[in-house]
């Protein structure tokens, strides 16, 4: 069997400037990066957003194995099976972060025949968009460390900041350290800490915001820590948020890229779903809305975070709602639900099929209690017998959800026209008619209570110590009314990584909040997240490569 990065390099790619011509865009739209890379231009995008809206396809998941379950395969394997069955599609995607690439989990472009290309890339440095959100994270950080040094005006307490630096790696040696250290001209010492870069306020408010007036607006709202009167401070009050604008002022245009079968792509953004809100920025979304006339875009991780997060924190920021909702499942994923160890996941086991379609059904009831259209792709593996697919078929027709077979790692668009077919149906037979989950005028305790009795299927919320102070200082300082960002593990409805299933009766506790005032949101830390992962025994690392032309081998 041929490795992605073979697939994708055995591909004929083309000029991006002919997958810009087929939706409407000429070379004056596009700001090039090279042959096959390009962002779209301010001018460019205000003009795409006279055109009439198209239909949105949100595509997620069940709860995942570690490897992930093609959420991006599908989506790309989704887009080109619509277009091959005659509806002009566009995809909007999230980019990848350095951290799994070189970790665990492996890129973010799909697999087999559905990849966007150049895959090398997207899966490295791209167009900068991660390195950009690092400078302009690590420059809010010196800016305050500076202002403290040079005398302090706005008393802000080095005990209280909550900024923290980010790389985009997983680093975990870093997610505590001590800077300021030698004397006083190299600063004033404080502890502080890495995130990942994914994980940074300035990826979340790249992502939601609507253009660079916003961007400003959101950078300058920025919670940096609080005084030693315990007042909150903020970028605005430091009068840096031109000078962080203009360090995103590129990244901040959406990135045209294509699949291996020629659908445009726009990629841009890519926050982490267990411990961001893991959706692509809202103008990727927005412009893709207004070239095709269907867009497939795709939530991070299983639906009870990336999918809610998008439907509760996103879609508020777009122009409409999602019209469908796709959930992709995997033979193998429902076993390992259904009580199977990893070893044995690919022995057919129908008996655990049918215990792990219970986290399957939760998800499908989650995402139809938005009041949208549901529709389940298996994500078929070669390992997949037919006995299996057929009674995972049986149990979706028993709860009357539609079900489509698709091969779009085996076959690219082709192994996707069936899904594309359910799609469209569901679309055309039952008009979304999207219901929020909360409302903002709902207590912090209201939300966080609703996702997890509503979503994860759990009893109730634990609040720490730490977090029920919190609690108090938000509502005195009018935070109450944003929406919750969940940080939570992927791999089950639950805090704990090992309950798999459709566990009930479980509490989640959330032991800290951390205010994202410019994004928008609250994030709350529940079980043992980190927002700073770290490597395996056997990173990714290993395998990678490069010869002396230049020929990368490695990347998955
Ligand atoms: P997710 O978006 O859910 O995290 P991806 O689409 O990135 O998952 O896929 C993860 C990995 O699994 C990729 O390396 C991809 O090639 C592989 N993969 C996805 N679907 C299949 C399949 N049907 N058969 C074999 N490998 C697959």
């Amino acid at each position: 069997m041929k490795k992605d990065i073979e697939i994708a390099q055995e591909a004929t790619i083309k000029p991006i400037i002919d997958i810009a011509a087929t939706i409407g865009l000429q070379a004056e739209d596009l700001e090039q990066y090279g042959k096959y890379k390009a962002k779209i231009d301010w001018p460019a995008i205000k003009e795409i957003a006279k055109r009439p809206t198209g239909k949105l396809i949100l595509v997620t998941a069940i709860n995942p194995t570690p490897a992930g379950e093609g959420k991006s395969t599908v989506t790309i394997g989704l887009a080109d099976g619509l277009n091959r069955i005659g509806k002009q599609t566009v995809i909007a995607l999230r980019e990848p972060s350095l951290g799994p690439v070189m970790g665990i989990k492996g890129g973010a472009t799909g697999g087999g025949r559905a990849q966007v290309l150049p895959m090398e890339d997207i899966n490295l440095h791209f167009t900068g968009d991660m390195h950009a959100i690092t400078a302009a994270n690590n420059a809010l950080s010196a800016l305050v460390d500076n202002h403290i040094q040079q005398g302090n005006e706005l008393g802000i307490d080095p005990r209280r900041i909550i900024w923290k630096r980010v790389v985009d790696l997983n680093d975990r040696a870093l997610r505590q350290v001590i800077v300021g250290l030698g004397g006083p001209l190299q600063g004033v010492p404080r502890e502080d800490g890495f995130d990942i870069t994914v994980a940074s306020e300035i990826m979340a408010i790249l992502c939601l915001a609507t253009n660079l007036d916003n961007l400003k607006e959101r950078l300058s709202n920025i919670l940096i820590g609080y005084t030693y009167d315990k007042q909150p401070i903020y970028v605005k009050d430091l009068q840096v948020q031109g000078a962080l604008a203009l360090l995103l002022k590129d990244a901040l245009k959406p990135n045209l890229v294509q699949t291996i079968e020629g659908t445009p792509a726009l990629i841009h953004g890519g926050p982490f779903a267990n411990i961001a809100h893991g959706c692509n920025s809202v103008i990727a979304t927005e412009t893709a809305l207004h070239l095709g006339e269907y867009t497939v875009t795709e939530a991070g991780f299983g639906a009870d975070l990336g999918a809610e997060k998008f439907l509760d924190i996103k879609t508020p920021n777009l122009s409409k709602a999602p019209d469908a909702v796709v959930v992709v499942a995997t033979i193998r994923a429902l076993k390992m639900h259904g009580g199977i160890d990893k070893e044995h996941l690919k022995e057919e086991n129908v008996a655990a099929l049918v215990a792990g379609f219970a986290n399957l059904k939760r998800h499908v009831r989650n995402m139809q209690n938005y009041q949208l259209p549901v529709v389940v792709a298996i994500n078929e593996f070669v390992t997949d017998t037919e006995a299996e697919i057929q009674m995972l078929e049986q149990c979706c027709k028993e709860i009357g959800v539609p079900i489509a077979r698709t091969q779009v790692w085996e076959k690219g668009g082709a192994g996707g026209e069936l899904l594309a077919q359910q799609v469209v149906t569901a679309i055309d037979e039952q008009p979304g008619n999207y219901r929020r989950l909360y409302q903002n005028e709902d207590s912090l305790p209201d939300k966080a209570a609703k996702i997890v009795k509503e979503i994860y299927g759990g009893s109730n919320v634990v609040f720490s110590s730490v977090a029920q102070r919190q609690l108090n200082v938000f509502k005195k300082n009018g935070w109450h009314q944003l929406p919750i960002c969940m940080a939570k593990t992927q791999y089950s409805f639950s805090d704990d990584p090992q309950l798999l299933g459709a566990p009930d009766d479980f509490s989640i506790t959330i032991r800290e909040f951390v205010p994202k005032l410019g994004a928008g949101f609250i994030v709350a830390l529940t079980g043992t997240v980190m927002t700073m992962p770290g490597l395996p025994k056997k990173p990714a690392a290993l395998n990678m490569d490069v010869d002396a032309d230049g020929n990368v081998s490695g990347l998955f």
